[in-house]
C-alpha cells in the first residue's frame, strides 16, 4: 500500500498512521517526526526548520522534498508506506509524482480525513506526545492511565511547542491556504478517498481499512 493521509494538522493522521503502519506492515514517513528529529539534534537542517516550525509555518519545499525522497529510497519502503504531513503544497504533490515516477512507483490512495476546525483546535490543545517513544496521547479523548506517563514505556508526556493556542490558529490558516488544494489535485487523479475524522479513533480506523478495501 501507497498512500497519503491528508488532513488539517489535528485531524488524527499521525494517530491513523500508526495504527495503519501496524495493521499493514509499511512504515509511517511523517515529515513532521523527522523534522523535529533534526531540530533536537541540531542539525543544519533543524536548524534552518526550527523557527518556521514554532511560527507555525511550513518549512521550505526542497528542505522536506529532499528528506522525503531519501527516505523512500530505503528498502522498507519497497513494499509500500503512509505519508503524513507529506505533501502540504502543490509544488510538493508534483515532486512527488517526479520521485515516484523514477521509482517506478504510483500512489494507490490519498485519504483526506475531514474534520472540522473547532474539534481539530480542542484536539491539538489537549495533545501530548511521549518523550521517549513519541506515541500520542490526548488529555480526554486518549488520556494514558497515570496522567502525564506514557501507557507504553513509562515516558514522560510533553506539550509540543507548536501546540498552543494562537500556532494553532496560524497552522490552520496555513493548511486552507496551502494544503487543501491538494484535495482537488488528487480527486482529479481519481485516487482520493474521503473519511470522515469526526468519528473516535477506532471508527476512523475501520472507515480508512473499509475505504482501502483492507476492512474485514
Ligand atoms: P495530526 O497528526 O493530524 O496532527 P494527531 O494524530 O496527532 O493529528 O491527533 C491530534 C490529537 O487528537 C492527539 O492528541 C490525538 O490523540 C487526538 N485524536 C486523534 N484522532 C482522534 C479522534 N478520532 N477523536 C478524538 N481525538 C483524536
Ligand atoms: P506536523 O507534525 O505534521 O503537525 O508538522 C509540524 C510542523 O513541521 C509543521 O507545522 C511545519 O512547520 C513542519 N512541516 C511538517 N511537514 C511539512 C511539510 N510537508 N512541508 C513543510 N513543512 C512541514
Amino acid at each position: 500500500m501507497k498512500m497519503i493521509l491528508l488532513g488539517p494538522p489535528g485531524s488524527g493522521k499521525g494517530t491513523q498512521a500508526k495504527m495503519l503502519s501496524e495493521r499493514l506492515g509499511v512504515p509511517q514517513i511523517s515529515t513532521g517526526d523527522m523534522l523535529r528529529a533534526a531540530v533536537k539534534e541540531g542539525t543544519p537542517m533543524g536548524l534552518k526548520a526550527k523557527a518556521k516550525m514554532e511560527a507555525g509555518g511550513l518549512v521550505p519545499d526542497e528542505v522536506v522534498v529532499g528528506i522525503v525522497k531519501e527516505r523512500l529510497l530505503k528498502p522498507d519502503c519497497d513494499k509500500g508506506f503512509i505519508l503524513d504531513g507529506f505533501p502540504r503544497t502543490l509544488a510538493q504533490a508534483d515532486a512527488l509524482k517526479g520521485t515516484l515516477s523514477e521509482l517506478n512507483k504510483q500512489l494507490d490512495a490519498v485519504v483526506s480525513l475531514e474534520v472540522d476546525d473547532d474539534a481539530v483546535v480542542g484536539r491539538i490543545a489537549g495533545r501530548r506526545t511521549c518523550r521517549d517513544c513519541g506515541k500520542m496521547y490526548h488529555v480526554e479523548f486518549d488520556a494514558p492511565a497515570v496522567e502525564n506517563k506514557c501507557d507504553k514505556c513509562g515516558g514522560e508526556l510533553f506539550q509540543r511547542s507548536d501546540d498552543q493556542e494562537e500556532t494553532i490558529r496560524k497552522r490552520l490558516e496555513v493548511y486552507a491556504e496551502q494544503t487543501a488544494p491538494l484535495i482537488a489535485y488528487y480527486k482529479n487523479d481519481g485516487i482520493l478517498r474521503d473519511v470522515d475524522g469526526m468519528q473516535n479513533i477506532s471508527a476512523v480506523q475501520e472507515r480508512i481499512l473499509s475505504e482501502l478495501g483492507c476492512g474485514q
